[in-house]
């Protein structure tokens, strides 16, 4: 597993660029072969990849089958949709020579690559949102070559994942280089992946520090370019006083379960819990602490990943008002994170940003307010948010329909009645936020739409049919680009 130098990251860029050349002129249709072969390669790995997965980040076996599931699922429909071709957006608007009184150009338009795309592999996905995660898909869809920065917490993981997406770039002919895997020793190998002058987009997730870091490396280059960051969310459930009277229980199981699955580490997990003071609240505390306490401390995926999270739990529990109301029984056993849930009164938390800060694994802060004034003053001290659920019978749903309103401001999904974790994986599904949840919450991480982070519109004024891209012909549907494909080919 070799490390890279700043200076050979550069040379690795230069080296996609070139790719670019030649895969920007790939059809649909064959970059659906590549995306669906590379599925094929991965499912082929069988169980040694998921081993592997296990053995470095230490997810179970089942999450871990799901998730590679899912990350197949994704390739495939990336394939769909660029066989399909419509999501190119063509436009076409024909010349009107004889238009009075200035004539009318030939013009038509359509997305095309930005070029080559630079994904930072998440630890909390080794699949979903790592090496051949939906990032590099959505780049590879798009016809952008893309280099892959392993996350150092599985890069065994991810080298086979990679060996995998080689593969099956040979198999279908793929322009050498369309996807490259890298190490790199320091944040200084990061830095220069993202100023490299051959980048030209990126795609990360992981913490608000790291995204923001690349997004500034990005801003400080001569000429920027967009990173596409999802970083914390803390993802805040509003509880309205109808469901607590009639289902308060059953809120506090689905809960419990919510904010320890995978012990905490998903981005969507609910960090952040807001009611009424009444003795319905009180109660659904106690329902909820006493599940939670149940629950034992699990495994975090890195030595990091865990030492974080105890010292941002720390840093939590020491702020004025908040109180610990609930945490696991068994005590934790190195790289353990202990399940917690804290509560506080809405005029402290009002006053205190720190509590609005990520705690990234199974804690949750129950915010009190003493009425729906103080429940709109905290929903305004809550940055951009990823999502945002509304727990309410029909009845709360009605009465508290502008402050609803008012939480569809903050979020990129708003869920009622159910939990934000388990994202599904389709068409409008959008997973984004205002900042800091990503730093563009015009586009979504999660979904086929994740494919407009790499594309750029292009207007060709008067050309000859030739020279068009297939979709904008008007008399041969292949064409030049066909051309481009046969010499491909021969590679
Ligand atoms: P991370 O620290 O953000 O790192 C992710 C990737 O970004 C790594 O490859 C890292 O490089 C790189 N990176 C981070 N800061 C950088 C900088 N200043 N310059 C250049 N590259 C940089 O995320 P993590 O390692 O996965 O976990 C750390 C913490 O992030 C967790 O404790 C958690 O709080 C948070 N996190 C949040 C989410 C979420 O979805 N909200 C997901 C994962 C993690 P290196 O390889 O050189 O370290």
């Amino acid at each position: 597993m070799k490390e890279l130098t700043t200076k050979e990251i550069d040379d690795v860029m230069k080296q996609s660029q070139e790719a670019f050349l030649l895969y920007r002129q790939v059809q649909g249709t064959a970059k659906a072969l590549f995306l669906n072969s590379i599925a094929e390669e991965i499912e082929s790995l069988g169980s040694d990849l998921i081993h592997q997965a296990m053995e470095e980040t230490n997810l179970p076996e089942a999450r871990l089958a799901g998730e590679r599931g899912r990350t197949c699922n994704q390739l495939r429909q990336f394939a769909a949709l660029v066989k399909d071709g419509s999501w190119v957006e063509a436009r076409i608007d024909t010349a009107i020579p004889d238009r009075a009184p200035l004539p009318k150009p030939d013009l038509r338009k359509m997305m095309v690559p930005l070029g080559p795309v630079v994904v930072f592999g998440a630890s909390n996905f080794p699949f979903a949102y790592s090496t051949a995660g939906v990032d590099t898909a959505s780049a590879l869809a798009a016809g952008c070559p893309v280099v892959l920065k392993a996350h150092p917490a599985h890069p065994k993981t991810s080298e086979l994942v990679a060996s995998a997406i080689e593969k099956a770039t040979t198999k279908t002919g793929m322009p050498k280089n369309v996807f490259q895997h890298v190490h790199t020793p320091s944040f200084e190998g990061g830095k220069a992946l993202v100023q490299s002058s051959f980048t030209k987009a990126v795609g990360f997730t992981g913490s608000f520090s790291g995204g923001k870091a690349l997004y500034d490396y990005a801003t400080q280059r001569p000429d920027p370019i967009p990173v596409f960051a999802e970083m914390g969310s803390i993802n805040p459930v509003f509880i309205l006083p109808g469901a607590l009277k009639v289902r308060g229980e059953k809120v506090a199981d689905m809960y419990a379960a919510s904010i320890t699955q995978s012990v905490g580490q998903f981005c969507t997990n609910p960090g952040l819990m807001l009611g009424l003071k009444s003795p319905e609240l009180s109660q659904f505390t106690m329902q909820l602490s006493q599940k939670m306490e149940k629950i034992a401390p699990g495994t975090m995926l890195h030595p990091g990943i865990a030492a974080n999270y105890k010292k941002n739990r720390e840093k939590a529990l020491a702020q004025k008002g908040v109180s610990l109301s609930a945490q696991s029984t068994d005590a934790a056993k190195e790289n353990q994170a202990i399940t917690t849930l804290t509560t506080v009164d809405a005029s402290d938390f009002l006053v205190n940003p720190t509590l609005v800060e990520e705690v990234f694994g199974p804690y949750s802060l129950l915010v009190r307010a003493g009425n729906i004034d103080e429940l709109k003053a905290s929903l305004d001290k809550i940055p951009g948010q990823l999502t945002a659920t509304i727990i309410g019978e029909e009845e709360d749903l009605i009465e508290y329909a502008d402050f609803i309103r008012l939480v569809m401001q903050k979020v990129g999904r708003v869920i009622i009645n159910g939990v934000p974790t388990g994202v599904e994986v389709c068409p409008s599904m959008h997973h984004g936020g205002p900042f800091p949840a990503t730093t563009d919450s015009r586009f979504t991480s999660v979904g086929t739409d994740a494919i407009k982070r790499f594309v750029r519109p292009l207007s060709f004024q008067n050309f000859p049919d030739t020279l068009l891209p297939a979709e904008l012909q008007q008399s041969n549907p292949l064409g030049i680009w066909r051309l481009f494909n046969n010499e491909l080919g021969k590679k």
